[in-house]
């Protein structure tokens, strides 16, 4: 089965405190861990950006749960491709912090100093995850 990766980014409907997204982060890992699915959680006050990959199969149909889940909206695909290898095979659902996030790392992936990935192109949102997993 091919492996794809997917990124894309929504906004929360709610103010969500830690321990709202630990919520969404012990169901992701114990759900992606049975579908072998990895992937990267980032969230910042209001806005998710997510990378989810795994086999075609599966990651399409998380996505579609992921999709009807009314604590977000807005949502928007930024990437989708087929990999060779996985970026995030360490991770059932890794979750990057805020406090990681600085100014200066949203100006080098996208023109906004605040956190916006939908001011970056797939391949920025991509980028910007892969370096701030490698600073977990
Ligand atoms: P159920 O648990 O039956 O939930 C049905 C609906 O109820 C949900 O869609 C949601 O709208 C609501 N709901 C569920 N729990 C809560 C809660 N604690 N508080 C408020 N409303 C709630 N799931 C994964 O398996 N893997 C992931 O990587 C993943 N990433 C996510 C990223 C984001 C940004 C969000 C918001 C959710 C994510 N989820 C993920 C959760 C996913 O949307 C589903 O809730 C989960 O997979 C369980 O699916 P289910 O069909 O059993 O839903």
């Amino acid at each position: 089965m091919y492996l794809v990766q997917l990124v894309y980014t929504s906004v929360s409907t709610s103010s969500m405190e830690l321990g709202d997204i630990e919520k969404i982060l012990k169901v992701a890992r114990d759900t992606n861990k049975d579908n072998d699915i990895t992937g990267m959680l980032c969230f910042n006050k209001e806005i998710f950006l997510q990378v989810l990959e795994g086999s075609r199969n599966a990651v399409n149909s998380l996505y579609q749960r992921i999709a009807t889940d009314k604590r977000h909206d807005q949502l928007v695909i930024l990437g989708y491709q087929e990999l060779y290898r996985r970026d995030f095979q360490d991770w059932s659902m890794g979750f990057i912090p805020p406090s990681l996030i600085s100014a200066e790392m949203n100006l080098k992936y996208s023109g906004d100093r605040h956190f916006n990935p939908y001011e970056m192109t797939g391949e920025s949102a991509l980028q910007f995850l892969k370096e701030l997993k490698s600073r977990l």
